[in-house]
């Protein structure tokens, strides 16, 4: 007999489980039927690919039956070798869990909701039990070893007896699991968490017999299955409720709340297959990580391949969960293969056409419903403007902006249907958040004339929205872009030699710092802006790739426009004093730069600048 120690992050990961699961321990029989049912998978697999296994014959089959306090969950699935035994169950597996579970604070940690999304695994039989034994016999082989632990730091190997492949776990329960050593008990947690699952679930219990009289005159052992063992998926729609759907989304994705919406497509033609996507309630927590785990399981043939494979469908649509079942797939499809192979290609972008089809009815149909999946997903549909070419049409219809005229988020076409008869131009305003937009004093000229702008406030809508170009051939234009001014040109104001001389002193006084300054013909109240020549990137776009370490930029020098109708543009006009005018000028230029929420270079020197003028 071997004894070994835990690698550390088991150690740690124990103690979170044990402490932040408390509350929903029943899931360790979720986890370890789970296991199970991946170990029958496997095999399935390695039948029908690996010539050495093609007459191996078995019936999968998961069983779980208790005694006294003892409960055990046995599979005659793929097994575990001696070295796997310690491996596997020496460390954790799954690496996105791991990550996941460093990164979490200790305010999250005793989220359980939060951890509860996760399959914790194999592990979380030490919530219910004081001693777990795993006996195992690898299949192919005629060895069986016995991995042992109270799940204190560590465990021992031996070897062990098994009559077939396999791996049957024991749990010796404390006080806190004696509870599932019932009959009805474990029914309804195999009813509820594995339902789903598509191998047949036995439970094996004691029955008591009765005679003439009601009187108890012996126990028979029973054996019954409990779940449905048929992939969802693959059953008729027709058969299927709402409830099905649901609990099948709970059960396999571990959110708990219902999905906001489930797509099934049985395909039959040119390809045959079927998809099951669902959209979650919420956006999942790694959606904007790089290593995000994928949403969507491959099989083939009812046979499960992988949940790991990023390209089932497009970055953008990364939110989305569910499962791909293909007929023409071959089973030992590849990952090289997948990313070359037609028919996967063809099922990528009917599926993708399909989701993004009924997401358009339910905009359509569903206004409340629609609202709910733009708060999660406008930003990652946002994304696929920029990347997905083919679909721009019906994202466009999708994304959903904030405007200077409505409440809440509206769409292009709802923009369009209130422009004003001889307006030509979508505006926009990007950059910044919603808050540092809608003080904009750029807005004030729209406003007036009823123009409405739209706010770009994702931080990718400075990439995303320029490479629109157009909505149903209206142009987009930022109104702070230099571009944008044109249609409002006609009321401008002519320029007197007075103005003239006003721009002169300030460009003067603010050199280098500036490309331009112009007068505005939109500022209301505010004294002067900062604007961007067309193609340049705005100010606050610079500051957020800065931030994200693309340090050496070239940098945009802003162009300020000013409004001869204030104050202090006024006071400017009528100075002659140098000093004065400088310091006026740049904390013009600093205030309109503050406003838009950018940091100033040099703050000492707005400072100075604005004490020289309060002491004046
Ligand atoms: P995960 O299931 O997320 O990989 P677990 O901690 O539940 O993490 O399991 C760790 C590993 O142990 C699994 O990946 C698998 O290789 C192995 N394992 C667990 N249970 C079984 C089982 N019943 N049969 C075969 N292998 C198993």
């Amino acid at each position: 007999m071997k004894k070994r120690k835990f690698k550390t992050e088991v150690a740690e990961l124990l103690d979170l489980i044990i402490h932040s699961l408390y509350s929903h321990k029943e899931i360790f029989l979720r986890e370890l039927i789970s296991n199970a049912s991946d170990a029958l998978d496997k095999l399935k697999y390695k039948v029908l690919v690996d010539p050495e296994f093609k007459d191996f014959a078995y019936t999968p089959r998961i069983d779980i039956s208790f005694e006294d306090k003892v409960l055990v969950i046995s599979d005659n699935g793929v097994g575990m070798s001696q070295e796997e035994l310690a491996d596997d169950l020496g460390t954790i597996a799954r690496s996105g869990t791991k990550n996941f579970l460093k990164n979490l604070d200790a305010e999250h940690k005793k989220d359980s909701a939060l951890i509860g999304q996760f399959g914790v695994g194999f592990y979380s039989a030490f919530m219910v039990a004081s001693k777990v034994e795993v006996i195992s016999r690898s299949a192919g082989s005629d060895e069986a070893h016995m991995w042992s632990s109270t799940g204190k730091g560590t465990f021992t190997l031996q070897e062990a007896e098994r009559e077939s492949q396999g791996t049957t776990i024991k749990l010796y329960l404390n006080s806190e699991g004696e509870e599932y050593a019932n009959r009805w008990t474990l029914e309804r947690l195999i009813k509820r968490y594995s339902d789903h699952i598509a191998f047949p679930i036995f439970l094996t219990y004691d029955q008591d017999e009765y005679g003439e009289k009601g009187e108890v005159t012996g126990t028979s052992v029973k054996v019954e299955q409990v779940n449905s063992a048929a992939a969802l998926w693959a059953r008729s729609k027709s058969e299927l409720t709402a409830e099905d759907y649901n609990e099948f989304y709970k059960n396999t994705t571990y959110d708990s709340e219902d999905p906001l919406l489930y797509i099934h497509t049985q395909a039959e033609g040119v390809n045959n297959y079927t998809t099951l996507f669902y959209i979650p309630s919420k956006a999942p927590y790694d959606l904007y990580h790089s290593d995000y785990q994928p949403g969507v399981k491959l099989y083939v043939k009812r046979v499960y391949i992988t949940d790991d494979e990023k390209e089932l469908l497009p970055t953008y649509l990364r939110f989305v969960r569910g499962v791909i079942d293909s007929e023409d797939l071959p089973l030992n499809v590849s990952r090289e293969i997948l990313q070359q192979n037609r028919v996967m290609s063809n099922i990528r972008s009917a599926s993708v056409k399909k989701i993004l089809s009924e997401l358009q009815k339910i905009a359509e149909q569903n206004p409340e419903l629609y609202s709910k999946i733009v708060e999660q997903f406008n930003r990652p549909l946002k994304e696929g403007l920029y990347s997905d070419y083919a679909n721009r049409d019906t994202l466009l219809s999708l994304v959903r902006f904030k405007s200077s005229e409505v409440e809440g988020f509206t769409s292009l076409k709802e923009y369009k249907e209130r422009m004003k008869e001889d307006q030509k131009t979508i505006y926009y305003l990007a950059g910044g958040t919603e808050e540092t937009i809608r003080r904009s004093p750029l807005l004030e000229g729209y406003k007036n004339r009823g123009i409405e702008v739209l706010f770009m406030i994702d931080d990718i809508d400075d990439l995303v929205i320029p490479s629109i170009g157009t909505f149903e051939e209206l142009p987009l234009k930022a109104i702070n872009k230099a571009g944008a001014v044109d249609e409002l040109a006609d009321d401008k104001k002519e320029e007197g030699a007075e103005a003239h001389q006003v721009v002169e002193k300030i460009k003067k006084a603010l050199a280098e710092r500036v490309k331009d300054v112009v007068i505005s013909t939109r500022l209301v109240d505010a004294p002067a802006v900062v604007v961007v020549e067309e193609h340049d990137m705005t100010v606050q776009m610079q500051q957020i790739l800065k931030a994200m370490g693309q340090g050496d930029l070239p940098e945009t020098t802003p162009i300020l426009e000013v409004n001869l109708e204030n104050e202090i543009v006024k006071k400017i006009a009528a100075s002659e004093d140098e000093s004065f005018i400088e310091d006026l000028s740049h904390v013009l230029l600093d205030q309109a730069l503050l406003n838009e929420g950018v940091m100033l270079k040099d703050p000492g020197d707005f400072v100075k600048r604005l004490n020289s003028l309060l002491a004046r």
